[in-house]
């Protein structure tokens, strides 16, 4: 598997979630207190963080999503080689990930409060 972006040549580090599926990310590891809202922070053993007010509730050390941060996002979403269809799929399915992983996380958070 490729270490640098297809798109924009950057370096990226593959992790594998929680999930199995492989999400490219920036190669240093960031606080979520560093992060945009909005930006989906993986952690080392594969769970997926999603930025937004309020969450996560304690500093969580991560990588971020290269989805979130390659200047060529755009490319991303219409590479010539995919039909729009397949693409929708494919944003749907990272949607629906990110939606269980924060589940899952959320869950792990619950049983470090107790
Ligand atoms: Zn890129």
């Amino acid at each position: 598997m490729g270490s640098t972006c297809y798109s924009c040549g950057r370096k990226v580090k593959w992790i594998t979630t929680t999930r199995g599926k492989h999400m490219p990310c920036d190669p240093d590891v960031v606080s979520s207190e560093d992060c945009e809202e909005g930006d989906l922070l993986v952690r080392e053993d594969g769970v997926c963080v999603p930025i937004k007010e309020g969450y996560p509730k304690e500093s969580v050390t991560g990588y971020v999503s290269h989805f979130a941060t390659c200047p060529n996002a755009e490319q991303h979403r219409k590479p010539k080689t995919k039909t729009k269809k397949e693409l929708e799929e494919e944003d749907d399915a990272i949607t629906r990930d990110a939606e269980m992983e924060m589940g899952v996380y959320e869950g792990y958070l619950d049983r470090e409060d107790e």
